[in-house]
């Protein structure tokens, strides 16, 4: 199957599979795009994303006080295979490095799904 549409995304999110763009260039994109931002291919073959991976990067969201509870959440970019994926932590704290497993689903404060992680 080749392409990947927005929906399709969020649908395969919402049932705990993440899909991705491989590119024949090598690079493998986490998330729909129209075209590899690497070589400007826009043939590009659907596939599925592993569910663990490594954190790349982390940073925490700071939450305005009013209304919420929680001081701030995590978004991390973790290494899924070749692949990066944007998501939310959930559980403990993760730091780059750590080794985490795909959590579930959330759906942020505009409707959209993203997908949580956990510390393995
Ligand atoms: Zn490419």
């Amino acid at each position: 199957m080749s392409g990947l549409t927005y929906a399709e995304w969020a649908d395969a999110v919402q049932e705990g599979r993440l899909l991705g763009l491989a590119c024949a260039c090598g690079h493998t994109n986490g998330s729909p795009v129209a075209a590899c931002p690497h070589c400007g291919e826009r043939d590009l073959e659907q596939v599925e994303l592993p569910t663990e991976g490594t954190v790349h990067t982390e940073t925490t969201v700071q939450v305005p006080p009013a209304g919420f509870q929680e001081r701030g959440y995590q978004v991390v970019a973790v290494s899924l295979g070749d692949a990066r994926v944007m998501g939310r932590v959930v559980g403990d704290r993760v730091e780059i490095g750590d080794q985490v497993s795909l959590a579930g689903v959330i759906t942020e404060d505009d409707g959209h799904p993203a997908p949580t992680f956990e510390i393995i």
